[in-house]
């Protein structure tokens, strides 16, 4: 690791700090108690901005103003293909504006300005197109019903939606939220999450210079227990949509169900694995096993975090991944061609290397990394452990840090065996030429998302979402719009027929 130099000296971010309020009906407001937070930049641990900290008193004015917007209009009462064009429109403005939302991503978050500037930004704007087209495609049925009835069915927005946010991937987890609540015409308050509360300020304002009316979009920063668990329990919140870990998740649905029952999406943790057969090319594996661990610094629900090698290229496969992690260019997220930033915040820093203690202490074997990168702000080298088993506590928990862990199997039905054993659901990946053990693997894995010969693929069309604790509901894609409709069934007699 060659990098150091330039930790000491953080690269300026090409971007100023715009909005630091709270975004309530169109406005940007202090908070009502007037207190502030720090965001830091995680580079460094120092300060980025003090941000309005909003609480239940914040989120009840938020959320007047959704259920205002939402009962009065204009929003709703929009003919479906104007609230597609705001949708548009705010999809133009972002991309106008990619290269500083970027940047605030990348000084708020620690991930790669390359991955914010090509990745992340250009698909926030992709994701509201998509969401946009939908707007005026939303439509019932009319049903065959017995008896001398017409049947139809309306497709309704269910209300006031709340969306609680994590700080991995801030405005990916954005539009898969706010997209689908707006093409579907319900209003939103958000609370974002308080290690990542810049960006989608930003963004907010950028739908409403596209034309949203006041309103139908609010934000709150804030903290879970406080502003998060106001949203979650408001009476007049009609949905609820979380990401994050399965211990909030919990939290999320109770106090949906001791509120006011609202209607409960979640998108919850994972330990996905990832299965490289014995016919599987060994370098292309590596290479995606490795993308689909280390990327976002580890920080992914999804992340390849059991790697499952057949035993017959095991050793061949270690030592090349051990290569690939020692090579992983680590330092400011601003340098261009690196590709792994610092963790979110010293919390996940410390449970991290909390974490590689406890492998080396179970006796895997560490053959990479194991320890911090530079002596300031949140990095941690590329990790590697082989030898890893199945009881380990490396092997059952959620890392959410750049740390492999590789296991040996020998045959299909024990890789399916315990790849299902785990609490969780969410995403699995298949290394194999063979069409038949892909299928195998297909069926009888127990998750939301199988990459087979890929990972972390993304597409707006494609549904995310987890089995077992990984949550339920499915985010993007068509299935996405049921989570924010309601359907209202209208039976009318045919020609008076029934009198
Ligand atoms: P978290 O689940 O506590 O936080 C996610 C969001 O929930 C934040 O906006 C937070 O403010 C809010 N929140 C927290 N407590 C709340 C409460 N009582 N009521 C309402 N909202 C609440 O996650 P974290 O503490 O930031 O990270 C801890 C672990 O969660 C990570 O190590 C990782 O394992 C997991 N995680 C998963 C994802 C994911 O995408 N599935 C994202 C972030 C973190």
């Amino acid at each position: 690791f060659s990098t150091a130099a330039t930790l000491e000296q953080p690269i300026t971010p090409p971007v100023q700090v715009k909005h630091t309020q709270l975004l309530i009906n169109g406005e940007f407001v202090d908070a009502v108690s007037g207190r502030t937070f720090p965001t830091l930049d995680p580079r460094t641990g120092e300060v980025i901005a003090h941000v309005a900290e909003g609480d239940a008193e914040d989120i009840n004015r938020a959320v007047a103003a959704a259920r205002k917007a939402f009962d009065e209009g204009p929003w709703p009462k929009m003919t479906a293909y104007e609230r597609s064009r705001i949708i548009l429109r705010a999809a133009d403005l972002i991309e106008k504006h990619n290269d500083e939302i970027a940047a605030l991503e990348t000084w708020d978050n620690g991930k790669p300005y390359e991955q914010s500037v090509k990745g992340e930004i250009p698909m926030l704007a992709r994701f509201m197109r998509y969401y946009g087209g939908w707007a005026d495609k939303i439509h019932g049925l009319t049903v065959p019903a017995d008896g001398p009835y017409h049947v139809q069915t309306l497709h309704e927005p269910i209300g006031v939606a709340g969306q609680i946010i994590p700080w991995n991937f801030p405005l990916l987890m954005y539009a898969w939220k706010v997209g689908p609540a707006l093409a579907c015409g319900n209003a939103v308050v958000m609370k974002t999450a308080e290690q990542t509360p810049l960006s989608a300020l930003y963004v907010s304002e950028l739908f409403h210079e596209a034309g949203l009316p006041p309103g139908v979009l609010n934000m709150v920063s804030g903290f879970g227990p406080t502003a998060g668990a106001a949203l979650a329990s408001h009476m007049d919140v009609e949905k609820i949509a979380f990401t994050g870990s399965t211990g909030t998740g919990k939290i999320i649905s109770e106090l949906a169900s001791k509120s006011n029952l609202k209607k409960v999406t979640l998108e919850l943790g994972g330990k996905s694995p990832f299965i490289v057969c014995e016919d599987a090319d060994v370098d292309q594996a590596v290479e995606i096993a490795h993308f689909a661990l280390f990327f976002n610094q580890g920080q992914c629900c999804c992340a390849g975090s059991r790697t499952f090698v057949h035993e017959s290229i095991h050793d061949e496969f270690v030592e090349k991944a051990r290569a690939r992690a020692l090579k992983r260019v680590v330092g400011d997220p601003f340098k261009a061609g690196v590709e792994q930033g610092p963790q979110i915040d010293q919390d996940q820093f410390e449970k991290i290397l909390g974490y590689i203690k406890s492998g080396i202490d179970s006796g895997a074997t560490l053959e990479a990394g194991g320890e911090r990168f530079g002596d300031r702000g949140y990095f941690i080298k590329p990790t590697v452990f082989s030898n890893v088993q199945d009881d380990m506590k490396i092997a059952r928990e959620e890392i959410f840090g750049p740390v492999q862990t590789i296991l040996k199997f020998k045959n299909l039905d024990e890789v399916i065996k315990r790849a299902n054993d785990s609490p969780y659901g969410l995403g699995a990946g298949v290394f194999t030429k063979n069409l038949g053990t892909a299928n195998t693997l297909m069926r009888a894995l127990r998750v939301g998302t199988i990459w087979i010969n890929c990972y972390d693929v993304f597409d707006a069309a494609i549904p995310f979402g987890g089995y077992k604790m990984s949550g339920n509901g499915r985010e993007k894609g068509i299935y996405s719009l049921q989570n924010y409709l309601q359907v209202k069934a209208v039976v009318s007699p045919v020609e008076n027929a029934a009198w």
